[in-house]
């Protein structure tokens, strides 16, 4: 298959390329890593008469901690993500995210904007930004403005985005003391595979030993990546323990909606999405309590 004829823009500052997106409106695509929009563009899924390539705009690469936050640029490379002591040190599930994404390859041009942008339900970095309960910058020519990342997603493939809109990065609060999350996620095949489920933990301890905050995100099992909402319900002002967690796990698997495909029946995925709520509870266990 080949690529279509395309023109090509590669702006050098983010503000040049919301130009060219507002002048250009829903003929241009953004591209980053291209590793999501090469694939749809060869299949025919899309077909853009132009392509504005962000990939080279230092400013949208930049990651940083800053007063309590982590603020990661667009184009920052889930390679990058996936091997910095910033992200390993404050942001663990974002981390094993990043480590579980494609191949070396893959994760060498993938972005976390890209990864976003996509708004695919299997996707394996928005369950930990949801968790950690990260904003999304986006910038038109108007100006930015953030969204809670929890918003942002709309189905598959789609986002609270317009045409002339630009993904400039993510700010997510650093975890506070004795708080902690876990990421797991399952496919067919151990790598080069789609999800088959994915889930992120979060939960942060009172002084009590109880649980003070409790979040539980679902990927593959919906439409857009969902918060188990029952599950957290059940956690919340609780000792943990395991009958807990399993009892979590339980009320999550009533929080999603999968479907059948040709990797998995709906039951089985049902099933994992207890399994992995009960797993990556006691992995933020574990966390919170060497955090404390
Ligand atoms: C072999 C293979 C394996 C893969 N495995 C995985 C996997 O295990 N887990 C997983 O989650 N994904 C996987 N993917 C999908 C893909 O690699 C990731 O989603 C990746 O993070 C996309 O980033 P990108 O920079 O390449 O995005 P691109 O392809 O450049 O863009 C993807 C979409 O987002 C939009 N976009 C990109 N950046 C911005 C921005 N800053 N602002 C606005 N819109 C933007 C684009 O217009 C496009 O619609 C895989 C892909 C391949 C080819």
């Amino acid at each position: 298959m080949l690529l279509p004829k395309f023109d090509y823009h590669a702006p050098a500052t983010a503000a040049e390329a919301c130009d060219i997106l507002a002048e250009r409106g829903d003929k241009a695509r953004v591209i980053a890593g291209g590793t999501d929009l090469m694939v749809n563009m060869k299949k025919g899924v899309v077909c853009p008469a132009e392509v504005v390539s962000i990939a080279d705009i230092a400013e949208l690469k930049e990651m940083a901690g800053e007063n309590g936050h982590v603020r990661i640029g667009a184009c920052v490379t889930v390679a990058d993500l996936a091997e910095s002591d910033l992200v390993a040190g404050k942001l663990s599930a974002l981390r094993a995210g990043s480590r579980a994404l494609g191949t070396p390859l893959v994760r060498n041009r993938a972005t976390i904007g890209g990864n976003v942008g996509s708004a695919r339900p299997a996707a394996d970095l928005p369950p930990s930004l949801m968790v950690y309960g990260a904003e999304v910058r986006v910038t038109n020519k108007s100006g930015e403005r953030t969204v809670a990342i929890g918003e942002f997603f709309k189905g598959p493939g789609m986002t609270i985005m317009a045409a002339d809109d630009l993904i400039t990065g993510f700010k997510i609060p650093v975890p506070p003391p004795a708080a902690g999350a876990g990421y797991i996620n399952i496919g067919v095949r151990k790598a080069q595979d789609c999800n088959l489920v994915n889930v992120c933990s979060y939960i942060e301890l009172a002084g009590d030993d109880t649980i003070k905050t409790a979040r539980v995100v679902l990927g593959c099992v919906g439409p857009t990546h969902l918060r188990a909402s029952s599950a957290e319900k059940v956690l919340v002002g609780e000792k943990p323990d395991d009958a807990l967690f399993a009892r979590a796990g339980e009320a999550a698997m009533g929080d999603c909606t999968p479907i059948l495909d040709f990797r998995g029946s709906a039951e089985y995925r049902r099933a994992m999405v207890g399994v992995l709520t009960r797993r990556t509870l006691a992995k933020a266990l574990k966390e919170a309590r060497d955090r404390a």
